[in-house]
């Protein structure tokens, strides 16, 4: 898969210009697990947005997904900066991949500090359209994996004292969009439920736990997820999303990378249990 301009929408999801953002080493000496670090189209999508800069702060990354052509492709843009990071081929909604994950990764690496959970699946619909087949993997895919996940690597954060999780919610948790996406919504919402109350639990042990809700980005996941449920037509699809952001235009994933790598590193060392927006007022506007 080649990085570059979003083929269909020509928006902003070009690949790093690192001359521009020179590498400050917020998370140096970590190690980073991204889940769905590679992209369901070409571009920039927010896991591969996050996978590399961690990586350019300094993080050594794994970088988990289920299309490992995918993952390369990220492995390889990581390489081009000098980064270090590898590739593994995993199903996150799967008990013993994420086991494998953790193992894995530690075997690796010695550690894991950072577990930024972004994989994510949009199934278009409200109640008519939405089958028990869709509710299912979706809550599998989208909220369960994230369960199975964190069971396997906190108790290697808690062994070496602490650890941060970053996981990726939507603005869809708290709002209703456009396109109904019901079980996406509840899935998303659960998210936040789930982070709050491992944040509680693990507060005391050095684990930190926060998740990042986002607004309408302008990424390849909504391409392929929502080009249908908008009338079919990219263009109009991005041109209506944009329109109804506040700020004239939808973020993308470089803006949800530095949420996430701000609560991954140090400086939200007392933030924790949070949902943070990053959403260009979107959600202060609805
Ligand atoms: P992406 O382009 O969809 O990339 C995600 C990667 O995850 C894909 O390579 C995909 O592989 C992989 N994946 C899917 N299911 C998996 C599984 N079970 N196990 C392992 N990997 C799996 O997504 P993104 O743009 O990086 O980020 C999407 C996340 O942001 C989602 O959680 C989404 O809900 C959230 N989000 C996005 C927006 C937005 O407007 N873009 C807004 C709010 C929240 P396949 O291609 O094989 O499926």
């Amino acid at each position: 898969m080649a990085a570059g301009n979003c083929q269909q929408t020509g928006h902003n999801i070009q690949p790093p210009q690192t001359k521009d953002e020179p590498m400050q080493g917020r998370v140096a000496g970590r190690v980073a697990i991204v889940t769905g670090s590679g992209s369901v189209g070409p571009g920039i999508g927010n896991g591969r947005a996050s996978a590399i800069t961690y990586a350019r702060e300094g993080a050594r990354v794994m970088l988990v997904d289920l299309d490992l052509a995918a993952a390369q492709a990220t492995e390889a843009m990581i390489r081009d900066e000098g980064g270090d990071c590898f590739c593994f081929e995993a199903d996150v909604s799967d008990a013993g991949d994420c086991g494998r994950i953790a193992r894995e990764c530690v075997a690796r690496y010695g550690r894991i500090d950072i577990l930024h959970n972004n994989v994510g699946i949009e199934i278009p619909g409200g109640l008519t359209e939405t089958t028990a087949e869709d509710w299912d993997r979706t809550m599998a895919v989208n909220l369960k994996s994230i369960f199975l996940l964190c069971k396997e690597v906190v108790p290697y954060m808690e062994e070496q004292g602490g650890g941060a999780i970053v996981n990726i919610s939507s603005i869809n948790a708290i709002r209703t969009l456009p396109a109904l996406s019901l079980a996406y919504a509840v899935s998303k919402a659960g998210i936040i439920a789930f982070t709050r109350d491992v944040a509680v639990e693990y507060a005391d042990r050095g684990i930190r736990v926060n998740a990042v809700l986002p607004g309408m980005m302008a990424t390849p996941f909504v391409v392929g997820a929502l080009t249908e449920a908008y009338g079919g037509d990219v263009e109009a699809m991005m041109a209506r999303r944009d329109k109804l952001c506040p700020m004239g235009r939808q973020g993308d994933g470089w803006d949800v990378a530095r949420l996430s790598l701000f609560l991954a590193s140090d400086e939200a060392s007392y933030i924790t249990g949070a949902a943070m927006v990053v959403d260009g007022a979107q959600t202060a506007r609805i």
